[in-house]
Parts: structure tokens; sequence; C-alpha cells
């Protein structure tokens, strides 16, 4: 790992003489975390977040395959045990898919053996539906230590929980250090759009948001480097929302050469430069 270290930051050169790489991941949550979030025995609530299961995703895959872009998934195991023809088809389609957990257990609130239970089911779960996941993403944008521990010991390759540079890096922890794909909360569609009648939420215009992600995109076009964006199936596939996405898509292609890579593409691309 100690090579991947020195390797890891900045893709540059990018694939195919490309300006700037742009991962667009969604986190397929639907209602997995409703127990976690309070909102158990919710009907409302609950047909809210499985939302992105019943409509969102499919708007959101058939976007993407009408606009060539390959992304990435972060699939709790229970979603793949509920819904394993959707998993199926995100995997098809030539997306990635990663481990999201496996009942989107934050893991600052779970005890050491609830973690590793979180992470073995979840594991397990993916496995039976589309093979044995290599990357991970926190549910809730939360590790501890352990955490990065317990992914070195079952062979994961990168995670994407971590915010500490705006480039790919390598987290370091006791037993070892990982590929971090990092992430930002101003770059995940949750932060804008996301709405509950209790906390309520900025129910933000889609463009407000889409600027604040394009000038991130400007400043990785300058500093030639791979950004993140987070979305949710039952945030950004309601429709005036995805549609959103779509001008975007476009608007990224229209200012920069861009290579758009799924998180697998991407951790490949710098193990390769060990
Ligand atoms: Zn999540």
């Amino acid at each position: 790992m100690e090579a991947l270290a020195s390797s890891a930051g900045v893709l540059d050169p990018l694939p195919d003489g490309a300006e700037v790489g742009v991962a667009l991941t969604f986190d397929f949550d639907a209602d997995v975390g409703l127990r976690h979030l309070g909102l158990e025995g919710r009907m409302t609530s609950a047909s809210e977040l499985r939302f992105g299961a019943a409509r969102g995703l499919q708007r959101l895959l058939e976007l993407l395959a009408a606009k060539s872009v390959r992304g990435t998934f972060y699939v709790p195991g229970e979603i793949a045990e509920r819904y394993p023809a959707a998993v199926r088809e995100i995997d098809q389609a030539g997306h990635a898919i990663g481990h999201h957990g496996h009942v989107h257990l934050f893991n600052d609130r779970a005890s050491e053996r609830e973690q590793r239970d979180e992470l073995e089911r979840g594991i397990a779960a993916l496995e039976d539906v589309v093979g044995r996941p290599v990357g991970y993403r926190s549910p809730g944008w939360e590790l501890t230590p352990y955490s990065l521990d317990l992914l070195l010991d079952a062979g994961f390759q990168w995670d994407s929980s971590l915010m500490g540079d705006d480039r790919p890096y390598v987290a370091e922890v006791e037993r070892g250090s990982i590929l971090e794909l990092p992430v930002h909360w101003s770059l995940d569609d949750w932060v804008y759009y996301g709405f509950q009648r209790d906390r309520l939420g900025h129910m933000s215009d889609p463009d407000a948001m889409m600027r604040v992600w394009f000038a991130e995109f400007e400043s990785a076009v300058s500093d030639r480097r791979l950004v993140t964006y987070t979305m949710h199936p039952e945030c950004s596939g309601r429709g005036y929302r995805a549609l959103a996405l779509e001008r975007f898509i476009d608007r990224l292609r229209d200012r920069a050469k861009v290579w758009f890579a799924s998180h697998a593409e991407a951790a490949g691309a710098l193990s390769a430069r060990e």
C-alpha cells in the first residue's frame, strides 16, 4: 500500500485526454433507514422514501443510459434482498455497486460487534445478487477507526465516506491504509432536497444546487482532479430534479472534456499507477 500512497492524488494525466474526472454516485437507500430515522409506522414517510425504488431509480437509470454515463450505486444489503431485480439491473447497465451497510446503521452509533454484523450481512446480501462488493460508503457518512479496520480485513479496495481532501487520497489507520474517494456535504443532494415534516429541510431550487455543483466542477477542472457528487433516487429521481441533472451533465460536457468514471474505474486507474 506504500506505493499507492505516493501515487494517489490528482488524476493527472486523466484517461483519453480528459481535463477532469466526474463520479456521479447514488445512495440507493429507499426506506431502509426508516427505523433509524424514527419514522417506523409512518406510511406517507415510508412511501416518499420508497419512491426511490418505485420510480426515481428507473428514471435515473434511463437518464444515465441516454447520456452514456456510468455511475456508482451504494446499496444497503437489505435493498439487495428486497429489490434484487433492480440491483441486478443497475449491475447489468454497467454501473459500479458498492456496500452501504445492511440496514443503514450509522457506524458511530453501533458497537464494534454491530459494525461487524452490518458489514458481513451487507456483503452476503450483495454477493447473492451481484457479487462481492469491493467498494464501501458508510451510511450517514460516518466512520470510526474500527470501520476501516473491518474494511481492510474484508478486502475492500476503496472507501467513499471521508472529507479530508478534495482529491482521492489514502486513509491511514492502525492496520493499514485504504484508497479514499472523498465526499462532501455540499456535493450531496440530501442537503438541498431532503425534507421531513418534523425536521423540515431546504427544498432547494435544483438550479441553485447545480450552481454550487458547477462551481466545484470549475475548480476540479483547474485542479485536473476527480470530483464525486452524491445523489439519492428518492431525491434526485423526482421529475424536475432529474431534468436539472440532465442539464447539468450537458453543461459539464460543454465546458470541458469530462471523464465520467464509476468509482470502480477511478479506483482501478489509481491502483494501476502503483
Ligand atoms: Zn445512505
